[in-house]
């Protein structure tokens, strides 16, 4: 049996999974897990010459494309559904030495790919440390007062990614005067009035944030004039 190459599945060398016992019409073996039908007759893959190629259960296209491309000599494993009344394949017979090359090359690729996604996570996580980074110089230039570990936290908690705050809209993107203004409130609120407390007690957020505007203003003015301490 020569080692044609199988250009297309239709030509392909078949081997099939019989649904009945079957031995071997040369060497009687039997019954055959798998055999290939010569002139109508089984024969056992030790007699067809295919004895030393390993069989490769259907599922990753990847791996059976390459082992197939590989192998010099390969088959096709078949079996017949009878419910569906056709040949299902089942898998691929190849050279072991290709199929070890082929394991070799899907392994390769993954780990190029992980680690193209280690490097993508790090060049995010460095433009996510620059632009908080830029965002906390912004607020110290707008806000002299406002104490430097102060403005890294505001500007680490308005640049997370994805989350959607002010530090990711396009206002915060380009570092505006209003963003900025706008994330150093919003944590004044927070941190340096009665607000959360307010909204814990049932008051009205509208109604809660009249009450402490005139707090928030006066910290925003303090940390505009003087230098940190
Ligand atoms: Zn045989």
């Amino acid at each position: 049996m020569a080692p044609t190459p199988t250009p297309s599945r239709s030509d392909a060398l078949l081997v099939f999974q019989p649904v009945k016992r079957r031995n071997c019409a040369e060497c009687r073996r039997g019954p055959l897990p798998l055999l290939v039908l010569e002139e109508g007759k089984p024969w056992c893959l030790e007699c067809a010459d295919l004895g030393h190629l390993v069989f490769l259960p259907r599922g990753d296209t990847a791996l059976t494309r390459r082992a197939r491309e590989a192998s010099g000599l390969s088959a096709v494993v078949v079996r017949f559904n009878r419910r569906r009344g056709r040949y299902e394949r089942q898998g691929v017979l190849v050279e072991e030495a290709a199929l070890a090359l082929a394991e070799e090359r899907c392994l390769a690729d993954a780990e190029a790919r992980r680690r193209r996604r280690a490097r993508d996570a790090r060049r995010r996580a460095e433009e996510d440390a620059r632009f908080a980074e830029a965002f906390a110089a912004e607020i110290r230039r707008l806000f002299p007062g406002c104490p430097a570990e102060r403005a890294r936290a505001i500007a680490g908690h308005a640049s997370v990614r994805g989350s959607g705050r002010v530090g990711r809209s396009a206002a915060g993107r380009a570092l505006s005067p209003e963003a900025v203004t706008a994330a150093v409130r919003a944590s004044v609120r927070h941190l340096e009035t009665p607000y959360d407390q307010l909204l814990m007690d049932g008051v009205a957020r509208p109604e809660a944030r009249r009450r402490i505007a005139g707090r928030v203003e006066a910290v925003l003015r303090e940390w505009s004039l003087r230098e940190a301490a």
